[in-house]
């Protein structure tokens, strides 16, 4: 589970995120919808620890991230973890972002390769096979040979989830994995992100795709001003209770 409490993020001045709680069971998908700028990518980016909180905790899986509780001389402190630790952490989780992020010099199955064999130190047989496995997982074992930019933006998007898949994470993280690619390939990696979904993967999904919230989420959460404004199960989408939900709602659909 992801269990986020009283999350605040400030960047100098400019208090992003005030306070944000969220629980994200196990086997369950939760989409963040919400207007830009309103804190979707920031609290994305605080759950994998490419940003450092500024108040408040997150949990995965019981244990907080990012720091560790150590007694100094009889008192409880918290003191922030070394990087062999955040990396630990980190590879609990896979993240799946806008922009395709593959290597352009690498085939889709180095991409995919890539970490099982330089991070996770997996000998290089069984990454191939594994990654051919992740590939087939995400229809594109028949591409496996191809570079980034002789595959179309879904195509590329399906290899980068097959990459996140790769290290066998816990939980997934897409920040509008469909919002840069034209109309007609975004339906190829929502039919993806579902298939994962209806495997029991934990996700977290910020999207404006509607429809993939209404069927797949069984959390809707709506973020405005860096607070959580509106949450429910995704009925809510067709009876949003508060104005600002409403309001975005009727502009996005
Ligand atoms: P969008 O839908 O456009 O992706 P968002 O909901 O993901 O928006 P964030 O990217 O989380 O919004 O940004 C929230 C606010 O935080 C914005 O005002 C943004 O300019 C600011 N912000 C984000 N990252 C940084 C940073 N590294 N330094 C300073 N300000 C930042
Ligand atoms: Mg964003």
């Amino acid at each position: 589970a992801v269990k986020a409490t009283g999350v605040h993020k400030a960047f100098g001045g400019l208090h992003v995120l005030k306070g944000i709680d969220m629980t994200v069971e196990p086997g369950t998908v939760t989409v963040i919808l919400g207007p830009s700028g309103s804190g979707k990518s920031t609290f994305l980016r605080l759950i994998n620890q490419l940003e450092t909180i500024t108040a408040g905790s997150i949990e995965i899986n019981g244990e907080l991230i990012g720091f560790k509780h150590v007694n100094k001389g009889g008192r409880d402190v918290l003191q922030t973890l070394n990087d062999r630790e955040i990396g630990r952490q980190r590879a609990e989780l896979g993240m799946v972002f806008q922009r395709f992020n593959l290597f352009p010099h690498r085939t889709a199955l180095q991409n995919v390769m890539e970490a099982p064999v330089h991070v996770a130190k997996t000998p290089k047989a069984k990454a191939r096979a594994e990654a051919m496995a992740q590939l087939e997982r995400v229809g594109m074992a028949d591409r496996a040979n191809y570079y980034p930019m002789q595959l179309s933006g879904g195509q590329q998007q399906r290899v980068a989830i097959a990459r996140a898949l790769a290290m066998h994470p816990k939980i997934m993280l897409f920040d509008e994995p469909t919002s840069a690619l034209d109309p007609e390939l975004v339906g190829e990696v929502l039919g993806v992100m579902r298939t994962l979904a209806d495997a029991g993967m934990t996700m977290i999904v910020v999207t404006h795709e509607i429809g993939f919230a209404r069927e797949v989420a069984d959390q809707v959460v709506f973020m405005d001003g860096g607070v959580v404004v509106e949450r429910g199960s995704s009925s809510i989408i067709d009876h949003p209770a508060e104005p600002r939900f409403q309001d975005f709602l009727s502009n996005v659909l």
